[in-house]
């Protein structure tokens, strides 16, 4: 009998396979006195479980191919520094020798030190690293009962794996072994591995609590990614028709390739802009695989955390460069750093205890306005890149308009100060702002009167707006990009950005959900922002759209409060021939 079970779905696509359980062993971790003589050799056992540790992901960063997303990576890179670092090795050999005590008794209890450490600074950010601390310490452990977690001799190709969780590191040798998909029991849509089944196109579901219980090893499944569904033994109408559901994606995403370096233009031959999202210059590459665009937000606060502090002049101004030349003359945006709630550096835990509640605290802009000294070395890297090509300097998560006025000032001392300097910038660099905070979307006239282009950021409007936490899954049920007042706040933004005559595009997640573009379309929306991934997807909404058709729908959908009434109709144009 087919049982339908359902998790959050965080990586879309139709997979059919068999199950294939991971049931992980629960390793030996008892505390075993060992006479002092023996103690030397019980660190070296250690050591050599660590290098064994580190060479399995070496290995594993090897089989990446070279054009896999640099993000992809840099989950590897943090779990061989958490190898390298004092916190691990240091503490678990001091508690070798302090306790007397065997090799895996001593990394479990620094483990649970570590993790105790993260639980008590309650930062999301932080939880996340934590899932990290235990993948590192399973990884050892693996080492020191003899087993390597990387060289499972099992073949995965076309399994769906069902697992309590799955490292970064465990995705991406399951993905070379050609998985169909994975369920895991834990975990939302913003953990590391969620981003990454996403950035490698693996169907997956995860939060499905006692997937390992439900489901048995060898039988059939079919998980929608999308949806967060599992058909557990599904009848053969029903496998008829996902596997035809299949066929169509795939004939799709064929189809979509020939959009790429084709114009997004609506059949009513409106002109619309599409650029990516990206997080490092190395992603411009993965953009430029898709279409050859511009980028409508870079994420800079990857480059502090990747290096755990606020980075200096000149690494703010090669880092860019390197972005500027590889756009190659097509525009690029550049956010300036939005640290705080989620992302996290050091150099912020250690000012002092964690905000309560940190993604209304001093966050982003907010930060860069208290510590104007700190912000100016990056005001002052755009412009100077701003002289190699096309760049815009966009501010995130302005409440007020007072913190604009002051950026515009700081930003007028920055070009003074090069001025002065005799080195060249852009006079006219458009200077824009994300409008995220419902305040600014209310008074967003004050703010276009004063700025050269707006974005719209839906992932934190959407949070402030339903008072949601946007990273935490018990209360993901809320996230609705169709509620009556997020719909409102996003036509009132549009609105402004035409009364004041500037650009208004969208950067946030609502922006890449095909079910929304015609309804953003109808609303206005001239220009799109979205991860690399779902740029032709988006393209090939707009080139089959008559933007004359949408209005008429659209004007009914925003004049209702009727949850119900708004989707029928969302659905409605997205089913408009
Ligand atoms: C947003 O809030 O929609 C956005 C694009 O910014 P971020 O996700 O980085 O907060
Ligand atoms: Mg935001």
């Amino acid at each position: 009998m087919s049982i339908y079970i359902s998790g959050i779905g965080v990586s879309k696509g139709i997979a059919i396979g068999e199950a294939h359980v991971i049931a992980r062993e629960q390793l030996d971790t008892a505390k075993i006195t060992l006479p002092a003589s023996e103690l030397k050799a019980e660190i070296k056992r250690f050591k050599t479980a660590l290098t064994q540790a580190s060479k399995q992901l070496h290995d594993i960063k090897e089989k990446i191919a070279k054009n896999t997303a640099s993000d992809i990576v840099v989950f590897i890179d943090t779990h061989l520094l958490m190898l390298e670092d004092p916190a691990f090795n240091d503490g678990t050999v001091s508690n070798i020798k302090e306790y007397s005590c065997n090799a895996e008794w001593a990394l479990q209890m620094q483990g649970e030190r570590l993790v105790q450490v993260f639980d008590e600074m309650e930062d999301p950010y932080l939880r996340t690293r934590k899932d990290d601390v235990l993948h590192v310490v399973k990884r050892i452990q693996s080492c020191l009962a003899g087993k390597d977690q990387s060289s499972d001799n099992q073949s995965y190709k076309g399994k769906i794996i069902i697992a309590d969780d799955l490292t970064p590191a465990d995705t991406i040798v399951m993905q070379h072994q050609k998985i169909a998909g994975f369920v895991t029991e834990y975990g939302g849509p913003l953990s590391h591995t969620a981003i990454l089944a996403r950035n490698l196109g693996i169907p997956a579901i995860v939060g499905l609590h006692h997937a390992r219980q439900l489901i048995q090893r060898g039988e059939t499944l079919v998980i929608d990614g999308m949806a967060g569904f599992i058909i557990n033994s599904p009848d053969n109408k029903s496998l008829k028709y996902y596997r035809s559901v299949k066929r169509t994606e795939t004939a799709k995403r064929n189809l979509l390739n020939d959009l790429s370096g084709k114009p997004a233009i609506t059949l009513d031959k409106k002109q619309i802009t599409l650029h990516g999202n990206i997080d490092r210059p190395a992603d411009i590459r993965t953009i430029k695989k898709y279409d050859d665009t511009g980028v409508g937000l870079y994420r800079t606060e990857m480059l502090f955390i990747e290096l755990n502090q606020w980075p200096d002049q000149r690494t703010h101004f090669t880092t860019y460069k390197r972005a500027v030349k590889a756009m190659d003359g097509k525009p690029l945006t550049i956010r300036t750093m939005d640290l705080g709630a989620d992302k996290e550096i050091q150099d912020t835990i250690d000012h002092g205890p964690m905000a309560h509640n940190p993604a209304m605290g001093l966050r982003a802009i907010r930060r860069c306005l208290k510590e104007p000294q700190e912000f100016m070395p990056q005001l002052l890297a755009i412009l100077r890149v701003s002289a190699f090509g096309p760049v815009r300097i966009m501010i995130p998560m302005l409440t007020n308009v007072e913190e604009l006025d002051q950026v515009l000032v700081l930003i007028e001392e920055a070009k003074q100060t090069l001025k002065k300097m005799q080195i060249g910038f852009d006079k006219a660099i458009p200077v824009g702002a994300m409008i995220e905070v419902p305040a600014a979307a209310l008074a967003v006239d004050a703010f276009a009167k004063k700025l050269d282009f707006l974005s719209i950021g839906t992932n934190d409007l959407i949070q402030y707006t339903l008072a949601l936490d946007r990273i935490d899954d018990e209360v993901n049920y809320l996230y609705d990009p169709l509620h009556p007042a997020v719909l409102k706040l996003i036509q009132m933004i549009i609105e402004g950005g035409k009364k004041a005559n500037i650009p208004v595009s969208m950067c946030g997640e609502m922006a890449s959900d095909t079910l929304y573009t015609r309804l953003l379309l109808g609303m206005g929306l001239e220009y799109f922002s979205v991860p690399a991934n779902a740029l032709l997807e988006i393209k090939h909404i707009i080139v089959n759209s008559t933007l004359k058709n949408l209005q008429l729908e659209t004007q009914k959908i925003l004049q209702t409060y009727d949850s119900n009434e708004i989707k029928t109709r969302v659905q409605k144009l997205v089913n408009l021939l």
